[in-house]
């Protein structure tokens, strides 16, 4: 299962690491996912949603 948010589908972003001598290498920006149980095509399920579609309500947390 990837790391993806199963609302927008964004994913990990990549980029570099430099150190303070300059070496660079790469990094990966990850985004902040959170399994939450929500009510989906009318179904309550688990899925990783990230931070952003959360604070937007575009799902709809269950208890
Ligand atoms: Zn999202």
């Amino acid at each position: 299962m990837a790391r993806r948010c199963a609302i927008c589908e964004r994913s990990a972003r990549v980029g570099s690491k430099v150190s303070h001598a300059e070496n660079v290498t790469k990094r990966k920006f990850r985004i902040n996912l959170q399994r939450v149980r929500v009510k989906k095509d009318g179904k309550i399920q688990r899925i990783l949603v990230c931070t952003r579609c959360l604070h937007a309500g575009k799902v709809e947390k269950i208890k």
